[in-house]
């Protein structure tokens, strides 16, 4: 497929941080419509508690996808942060939701989209509360509570996690260099996109394998594109 490819993830949209969400606005309603594509790797939203929550607060930012999707395909794939968004939240935007990992072929050649969190393998405790989470049956009863008790949940959660962070190294939070190179093995490519560790970067490795690594929005844009005449090329103001 030729055209350009855009990818992006944790934005982390929280009312909380409007300079984050006028810069998603400026992105989708500018920059994102010369793209062919728009991927969302994950994360766009801080929490994301259901597809019946009304979410007034980001309709905004569904509006600009929306008026995007007339010129853009948009593909969601869920981060930690929102896997609970599911087909109605995707109808809202006007994408498609993708599996993880999911698979492109820009150019000739086959790559891997991830969020990124199952690489981070050093963190035993976070893979253990993924599985929990990640569970068709704990998702049923979790999306059965009133809106409200939902809410309260993801807050004391999101607490716990907080002050889980502080005690932990910074390392663990990374990915784990061994489960990387499985996963370019297991995937059979050898070029992953992903976000998730905030550590927005470009990986070589011994292989020929490269990892694009997509920066958190804090509040200034972090994206990969693609193009057949430049390659990728990652805009992000740390890098
Ligand atoms: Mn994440």
């Amino acid at each position: 497929m030729t055209g350009e490819y855009l990818f992006i993830s944790d934005c982390h949209l929280d009312k909380n941080r409007p300079d984050v969400t006028d810069n998603l606005v400026d992105f989708l309603t500018n920059r994102a419509t010369q793209a062919r594509f728009l991927y969302v790797l994950g994360d766009l939203f801080e929490t994301w508690i259901g597809d019946d929550d009304p979410a007034i607060e980001l309709r905004l930012i569904f509006n600009c996808f929306q008026h995007l999707s007339k010129t853009t395909e948009i593909y969601f794939l869920a981060g930690n942060r929102d896997f609970l968004f599911g087909e109605q939240g995707a109808n809202k935007m006007k994408s498609s939701i993708l599996k993880e990992p999911s698979f492109i072929t820009p150019g000739s050649q086959k790559i891997g989209l991830l969020h990124g969190d199952t690489l981070c393998t050093d963190d035993g405790d976070y893979q253990q509360f993924r599985t929990m989470v990640r569970n068709k049956q704990w998702q049923d009863d979790f999306l059965g509570k009133p809106l409200a008790e939902r809410k309260k949940i993801v807050a004391g959660l999101r607490e716990q996690s907080k002050h889980a962070m502080q005690q932990k190294p910074t390392d663990i939070m990374d990915v784990n260099r061994q489960s990387v190179l499985d996963c370019f093995e297991e995937l059979g490519v050898s070029t992953i996109i992903h976000g998730h560790t905030h550590r927005p970067a470009v990986h070589h490795y011994p292989g020929g394998q490269i990892r694009y690594v997509l920066g958190d929005w804090n509040p200034e844009p972090s994206y990969l594109s693609w193009t057949a005449n430049t390659g990728f090329a990652l805009t992000d103001p740390r890098v």
